[in-house]
Protein backbone atom coordinates (compact mmCIF):
# COMPACT_ATOMS: atom_id res chain seq x y z
CA UNK A 1 0.00 0.00 0.00
CA UNK A 2 1.22 3.30 -0.62
CA UNK A 3 1.85 5.83 2.03
CA UNK A 4 -0.34 8.43 2.53
CA UNK A 5 1.37 11.52 4.36
CA UNK A 6 -0.32 14.15 6.08
CA UNK A 7 0.89 16.77 4.29
CA UNK A 8 2.79 17.20 0.98
CA UNK A 9 4.70 20.93 0.66
CA UNK A 10 5.21 22.11 -2.91
CA UNK A 11 7.93 24.17 -3.12
CA UNK A 12 10.56 24.47 -0.37
CA UNK A 13 10.81 28.02 0.63
CA UNK A 14 11.28 29.02 4.53
CA UNK A 15 6.99 29.36 4.36
CA UNK A 16 6.91 25.39 3.63
CA UNK A 17 9.60 24.75 5.73
CA UNK A 18 8.37 26.35 8.55
CA UNK A 19 5.05 24.83 8.22
CA UNK A 20 6.60 21.32 8.16
CA UNK A 21 8.21 22.09 11.47
CA UNK A 22 4.18 23.05 12.83
CA UNK A 23 3.34 20.16 11.58
CA UNK A 24 6.36 18.18 12.98
CA UNK A 25 4.90 19.52 16.53
CA UNK A 26 1.24 18.73 16.22
CA UNK A 27 2.75 15.07 15.05
CA UNK A 28 2.04 15.71 11.43
CA UNK A 29 3.89 13.11 8.71
CA UNK A 30 5.36 16.11 5.78
CA UNK A 31 6.70 15.32 3.00
CA UNK A 32 8.51 18.82 0.95
CA UNK A 33 9.10 18.41 -2.38
CA UNK A 34 11.39 21.11 -3.92
CA UNK A 35 12.82 21.27 -7.88
CA UNK A 36 15.53 23.69 -7.32
CA UNK A 37 17.45 25.22 -4.15
CA UNK A 38 15.62 24.65 -0.97
CA UNK A 39 15.26 28.13 0.43
CA UNK A 40 13.43 29.40 -3.18
CA UNK A 41 14.03 33.20 -3.73
CA UNK A 42 15.86 33.31 -0.15
CA UNK A 43 18.67 30.90 -1.53
CA UNK A 44 19.48 33.75 -4.23
CA UNK A 45 19.08 36.67 -1.90
CA UNK A 46 22.82 38.03 -0.81
CA UNK A 47 22.23 39.42 2.15
CA UNK A 48 18.89 39.19 4.63
CA UNK A 49 19.21 41.93 7.25
CA UNK A 50 15.59 41.71 8.78
CA UNK A 51 14.70 38.34 10.35
CA UNK A 52 14.59 39.10 13.15
CA UNK A 53 17.15 36.94 15.67
CA UNK A 54 19.83 36.33 12.85
CA UNK A 55 21.44 39.35 12.59
CA UNK A 56 22.83 39.84 8.90
CA UNK A 57 23.46 36.97 6.77
CA UNK A 58 23.71 35.66 3.68
CA UNK A 59 20.27 34.42 2.18
CA UNK A 60 22.40 30.83 1.21
CA UNK A 61 22.95 30.59 4.93
CA UNK A 62 19.32 31.35 6.38
CA UNK A 63 18.26 28.53 3.95
CA UNK A 64 21.13 26.11 5.34
CA UNK A 65 20.04 26.72 8.89
CA UNK A 66 16.21 26.30 8.16
CA UNK A 67 16.90 23.43 6.07
CA UNK A 68 19.01 21.69 8.99
CA UNK A 69 16.47 22.46 11.39
CA UNK A 70 13.97 20.74 9.98
CA UNK A 71 16.07 18.13 8.38
CA UNK A 72 17.54 17.29 11.46
CA UNK A 73 14.07 16.64 13.25
CA UNK A 74 13.34 14.09 10.68
CA UNK A 75 11.19 16.07 8.24
CA UNK A 76 11.23 14.29 4.88
CA UNK A 77 12.29 15.93 1.61
CA UNK A 78 12.75 15.24 -1.92
CA UNK A 79 14.05 17.30 -4.52
CA UNK A 80 12.01 16.59 -7.81
CA UNK A 81 9.50 18.47 -9.71
CA UNK A 82 5.79 18.53 -9.40
CA UNK A 83 4.37 17.88 -13.03
CA UNK A 84 1.09 17.16 -11.77
CA UNK A 85 -1.62 17.00 -9.43
CA UNK A 86 -5.55 15.46 -8.51
CA UNK A 87 -6.34 16.85 -5.00
CA UNK A 88 -9.64 17.36 -5.07
CA UNK A 89 -10.80 13.85 -3.03
CA UNK A 90 -9.83 12.94 0.54
CA UNK A 91 -6.48 11.44 -0.62
CA UNK A 92 -4.43 13.81 -2.58
CA UNK A 93 -2.35 12.46 -5.70
CA UNK A 94 0.70 14.50 -6.61
CA UNK A 95 2.70 13.26 -9.57
CA UNK A 96 6.30 14.73 -10.24
CA UNK A 97 9.37 13.56 -12.90
CA UNK A 98 9.74 10.75 -11.22
CA UNK A 99 7.27 9.08 -8.50
CA UNK A 100 3.61 9.43 -7.49
CA UNK A 101 2.94 10.79 -3.87
CA UNK A 102 0.00 10.78 -1.80
CA UNK A 103 -1.44 13.17 1.07
CA UNK A 104 -4.51 13.87 2.90
CA UNK A 105 -3.60 17.54 2.34
CA UNK A 106 -2.16 19.41 0.23
CA UNK A 107 -0.05 22.95 0.96
CA UNK A 108 1.17 24.88 -1.92
CA UNK A 109 3.98 27.36 -1.33
CA UNK A 110 6.21 27.17 -4.74
CA UNK A 111 6.89 30.62 -4.86
CA UNK A 112 7.45 33.01 -7.64
CA UNK A 113 10.07 33.13 -10.45
CA UNK A 114 12.42 35.57 -11.88
CA UNK A 115 11.58 38.02 -14.78
CA UNK A 116 12.76 38.56 -17.31
CA UNK A 117 12.97 41.87 -19.23
CA UNK A 118 12.23 40.71 -22.75
CA UNK A 119 14.36 43.10 -25.14
CA UNK A 120 16.57 42.39 -27.84
CA UNK A 121 19.24 39.60 -27.06
CA UNK A 122 18.11 39.02 -23.81
CA UNK A 123 17.99 35.53 -24.41
CA UNK A 124 21.23 34.97 -26.46
CA UNK A 125 23.14 36.67 -23.81
CA UNK A 126 22.24 34.74 -20.74
CA UNK A 127 25.50 33.89 -18.72
CA UNK A 128 27.63 35.95 -21.39
CA UNK A 129 26.71 38.45 -19.27
CA UNK A 130 23.56 38.58 -18.49
CA UNK A 131 22.55 36.91 -15.07
CA UNK A 132 19.57 36.78 -12.93
CA UNK A 133 21.95 36.29 -9.79
CA UNK A 134 24.22 38.38 -8.11
CA UNK A 135 25.13 35.68 -5.58
CA UNK A 136 25.75 32.94 -7.94
CA UNK A 137 27.70 35.50 -10.83
CA UNK A 138 29.06 38.38 -8.77
CA UNK A 139 32.86 37.11 -8.97
CA UNK A 140 32.70 36.55 -12.73
CA UNK A 141 32.48 40.35 -12.96
CA UNK A 142 35.15 41.22 -10.55
CA UNK A 143 36.78 45.05 -11.24
CA UNK A 144 33.98 45.16 -14.55
CA UNK A 145 31.46 47.53 -15.04
CA UNK A 146 27.63 46.07 -14.65
CA UNK A 147 24.15 47.52 -14.51
CA UNK A 148 21.44 46.37 -12.29
CA UNK A 149 18.11 46.58 -13.40
CA UNK A 150 15.31 46.92 -11.27
CA UNK A 151 13.85 50.04 -8.40
CA UNK A 152 12.84 47.06 -5.74
CA UNK A 153 14.50 45.91 -2.68
CA UNK A 154 16.10 43.25 -5.28
CA UNK A 155 18.42 45.63 -7.09
CA UNK A 156 19.10 48.41 -4.45
CA UNK A 157 20.33 45.06 -2.68
CA UNK A 158 22.18 43.38 -5.82
CA UNK A 159 23.46 46.96 -6.85
CA UNK A 160 25.28 47.18 -3.02
CA UNK A 161 26.36 43.20 -3.32
CA UNK A 162 28.15 43.77 -6.89
CA UNK A 163 29.81 47.30 -5.76
CA UNK A 164 31.86 45.41 -3.00
CA UNK A 165 33.54 43.54 -6.22
CA UNK A 166 32.82 45.98 -9.04
CA UNK A 167 34.59 48.79 -10.32
CA UNK A 168 31.08 50.33 -11.37
CA UNK A 169 27.50 49.44 -10.85
CA UNK A 170 25.02 51.46 -12.45
CA UNK A 171 21.34 51.35 -11.11
CA UNK A 172 18.55 51.90 -13.69
CA UNK A 173 15.48 52.32 -12.77
CA UNK A 174 12.24 53.55 -15.13
CA UNK A 175 11.10 55.81 -12.55
CA UNK A 176 12.78 58.08 -10.43
CA UNK A 177 11.14 56.60 -6.71
CA UNK A 178 12.29 53.36 -5.70
CA UNK A 179 9.84 50.27 -4.93
CA UNK A 180 12.89 49.16 -2.21
CA UNK A 181 13.29 50.30 1.17
CA UNK A 182 14.25 54.25 1.60
CA UNK A 183 17.21 53.02 4.41
CA UNK A 184 18.48 50.79 1.48
CA UNK A 185 18.22 53.58 -1.28
CA UNK A 186 20.26 55.93 1.04
CA UNK A 187 22.91 52.98 1.22
CA UNK A 188 23.28 52.26 -2.40
CA UNK A 189 23.22 56.70 -2.43
CA UNK A 190 26.22 56.49 -0.40
CA UNK A 191 28.15 53.70 -2.18
CA UNK A 192 31.04 56.03 -4.17
CA UNK A 193 30.83 53.21 -7.13
CA UNK A 194 26.94 53.06 -7.64
CA UNK A 195 25.45 55.34 -10.05
CA UNK A 196 22.10 55.57 -10.04
CA UNK A 197 20.81 55.85 -13.82
CA UNK A 198 16.78 57.20 -13.05
CA UNK A 199 14.06 57.13 -15.64
CA UNK A 200 15.51 55.04 -18.50
CA UNK A 201 14.00 51.95 -19.39
CA UNK A 202 16.35 49.26 -20.92
CA UNK A 203 15.69 48.70 -24.78
CA UNK A 204 18.53 46.17 -26.12
CA UNK A 205 21.41 44.06 -25.09
CA UNK A 206 24.36 45.03 -27.77
CA UNK A 207 27.34 42.90 -28.37
CA UNK A 208 29.39 40.55 -30.89
CA UNK A 209 29.93 37.17 -28.38
CA UNK A 210 29.09 38.49 -24.97
CA UNK A 211 27.24 42.02 -23.45
CA UNK A 212 29.13 44.68 -24.65
CA UNK A 213 26.67 47.48 -24.11
CA UNK A 214 22.95 48.51 -22.75
CA UNK A 215 20.96 50.66 -24.84
CA UNK A 216 18.20 52.42 -22.63
CA UNK A 217 15.42 54.91 -23.29
CA UNK A 218 14.28 57.67 -21.52
CA UNK A 219 10.62 57.21 -19.45
CA UNK A 220 8.83 60.48 -20.90
CA UNK A 221 11.04 61.99 -23.80
CA UNK A 222 12.11 58.81 -25.40
CA UNK A 223 16.37 59.94 -25.79
CA UNK A 224 18.16 56.92 -26.11
CA UNK A 225 21.57 56.25 -24.64
CA UNK A 226 24.04 53.36 -24.81
CA UNK A 227 26.03 52.12 -21.42
CA UNK A 228 29.14 50.42 -21.70
CA UNK A 229 29.47 47.60 -19.32
CA UNK A 230 30.19 44.03 -19.14
CA UNK A 231 27.55 42.19 -17.29
CA UNK A 232 23.55 43.50 -16.71
CA UNK A 233 21.55 41.87 -13.48
CA UNK A 234 18.26 41.87 -13.99
CA UNK A 235 16.69 42.44 -10.70
CA UNK A 236 12.73 43.35 -11.93
CA UNK A 237 10.62 40.86 -9.89
CA UNK A 238 9.21 37.61 -10.37
CA UNK A 239 6.42 36.30 -11.74
CA UNK A 240 4.02 32.85 -10.77
CA UNK A 241 4.54 29.68 -11.59
CA UNK A 242 1.05 28.59 -13.03
CA UNK A 243 0.88 25.74 -15.22
CA UNK A 244 0.79 22.53 -13.09
CA UNK A 245 -1.82 24.43 -10.75
CA UNK A 246 -5.23 23.02 -10.26
CA UNK A 247 -7.43 25.17 -12.82
CA UNK A 248 -9.83 24.65 -9.98
CA UNK A 249 -8.02 27.07 -7.64
CA UNK A 250 -9.26 30.37 -7.34
CA UNK A 251 -7.20 32.54 -8.16
CA UNK A 252 -6.51 36.54 -8.40
CA UNK A 253 -6.77 38.28 -11.52
CA UNK A 254 -3.08 38.54 -11.55
CA UNK A 255 -3.32 34.71 -10.72
CA UNK A 256 -2.40 34.58 -7.25
CA UNK A 257 -3.82 32.45 -5.12
CA UNK A 258 -6.84 33.02 -3.23
CA UNK A 259 -7.09 31.94 0.67
CA UNK A 260 -8.75 33.37 3.84
CA UNK A 261 -6.73 33.96 6.88
CA UNK A 262 -5.79 29.90 7.60
CA UNK A 263 -4.57 29.50 4.29
CA UNK A 264 -7.18 27.41 2.94
CA UNK A 265 -7.95 27.63 -0.74
CA UNK A 266 -11.57 26.95 -2.20
CA UNK A 267 -10.88 23.12 -2.41
CA UNK A 268 -11.32 21.35 1.16
CA UNK A 269 -7.43 20.10 2.31
CA UNK A 270 -5.69 22.31 0.12
CA UNK A 271 -4.02 25.41 1.43
CA UNK A 272 -1.56 27.94 -0.56
CA UNK A 273 1.22 29.92 1.40
CA UNK A 274 4.06 32.65 0.84
CA UNK A 275 4.24 34.35 -2.01
CA UNK A 276 2.12 32.62 -4.51
CA UNK A 277 -1.24 33.68 -2.46
CA UNK A 278 -2.95 36.96 -2.36
CA UNK A 279 -1.13 38.23 0.29
CA UNK A 280 0.04 42.24 1.24
CA UNK A 281 3.50 41.77 2.02
CA UNK A 282 5.54 39.19 0.26
CA UNK A 283 8.98 38.69 3.46
CA UNK A 284 10.12 35.84 4.88
CA UNK A 285 8.51 36.35 8.05
CA UNK A 286 5.38 36.97 6.55
CA UNK A 287 5.72 33.88 4.47
CA UNK A 288 6.79 31.42 7.57
CA UNK A 289 3.41 32.90 9.11
CA UNK A 290 1.50 31.23 6.46
CA UNK A 291 3.58 28.00 7.37
CA UNK A 292 3.15 27.55 10.40
CA UNK A 293 -0.88 29.06 10.14
CA UNK A 294 -1.26 26.53 7.13
CA UNK A 295 -0.02 23.48 9.30
CA UNK A 296 -2.26 24.24 12.13
CA UNK A 297 -5.60 24.09 9.68
CA UNK A 298 -4.41 21.01 7.67
CA UNK A 299 -4.21 19.44 11.77
CA UNK A 300 -7.85 20.81 11.87
CA UNK A 301 -8.57 19.29 8.56
CA UNK A 302 -7.51 15.86 9.11
CA UNK A 303 -8.59 15.95 12.63
CA UNK A 304 -12.35 16.35 10.79
CA UNK A 305 -11.94 13.46 8.52
CA UNK A 306 -10.88 11.14 10.52
CA UNK A 307 -13.88 11.88 13.02
CA UNK A 308 -15.90 11.95 9.99
CA UNK A 309 -14.66 8.31 8.65
CA UNK A 310 -12.76 9.69 5.61
CA UNK A 311 -9.37 8.76 6.11
CA UNK A 312 -7.58 6.65 8.96
P1 LIG B 1 9.59 44.38 -6.90
O1 LIG B 1 9.52 44.96 -5.53
O2 LIG B 1 8.35 43.94 -7.58
O3 LIG B 1 10.33 45.45 -7.81
C1 LIG B 1 10.52 45.22 -9.17
C2 LIG B 1 11.16 46.46 -9.76
O4 LIG B 1 11.48 46.21 -11.12
C3 LIG B 1 10.24 47.68 -9.69
O5 LIG B 1 10.99 48.81 -9.29
C4 LIG B 1 9.75 47.82 -11.13
O6 LIG B 1 9.58 49.15 -11.53
C5 LIG B 1 10.90 47.24 -11.93
N1 LIG B 1 10.44 46.61 -13.18
C6 LIG B 1 9.46 45.67 -13.33
N2 LIG B 1 9.34 45.32 -14.62
C7 LIG B 1 10.28 46.04 -15.29
C8 LIG B 1 10.65 46.11 -16.65
N3 LIG B 1 10.06 45.35 -17.59
N4 LIG B 1 11.65 46.96 -17.00
C9 LIG B 1 12.26 47.72 -16.06
N5 LIG B 1 11.96 47.68 -14.74
C10 LIG B 1 10.97 46.86 -14.37
O7 LIG B 1 10.57 43.09 -6.97
P2 LIG B 1 11.79 42.66 -6.01
O8 LIG B 1 12.73 43.78 -5.81
O9 LIG B 1 12.30 41.38 -6.58
O10 LIG B 1 11.06 42.34 -4.63
C11 LIG B 1 10.00 41.38 -4.58
C12 LIG B 1 9.51 41.26 -3.14
O11 LIG B 1 10.54 40.67 -2.32
C13 LIG B 1 9.22 42.63 -2.52
O12 LIG B 1 8.13 42.49 -1.65
C14 LIG B 1 10.45 42.97 -1.75
O13 LIG B 1 10.25 43.84 -0.67
C15 LIG B 1 10.89 41.58 -1.29
N6 LIG B 1 12.33 41.57 -1.04
C16 LIG B 1 12.71 41.88 0.22
C17 LIG B 1 14.06 41.91 0.49
C18 LIG B 1 14.46 42.27 1.88
O14 LIG B 1 13.59 42.75 2.63
N7 LIG B 1 15.70 42.07 2.28
C19 LIG B 1 15.02 41.62 -0.48
C20 LIG B 1 14.59 41.33 -1.77
C21 LIG B 1 13.22 41.32 -2.04
P3 LIG B 1 8.36 50.03 -10.92
O15 LIG B 1 8.77 50.36 -9.53
O16 LIG B 1 8.33 51.20 -11.85
O17 LIG B 1 7.14 49.17 -11.03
Amino acid sequence: MEKIYDIIFIGGGPASMSGALYAKQMRLTSLIIEKGEFGGQIATTSTVENYLGVGTVSGKELCEKMYNHITDLGIETTKEEVVDMDIKGTTKKIKTDNNEYFAKTVIIGMGTEVRRLGIENENKYIGKGISYSSLRDRDKFKDKIVGVIGGGNSAIEDAIYLSEKCKKVYLIHRRNEFRGDLGLVEKAKNTPNIEFVLEYKPLAIIGEEKVEKLKIIHASNNTEKELTLDGIFVAIGRGLISEIIDKDIERTEQGYIVTNEKMETNIPGVFAIGDIRNTVFRQIITGCADGAISALSAFNYIKKLIKDGKQS
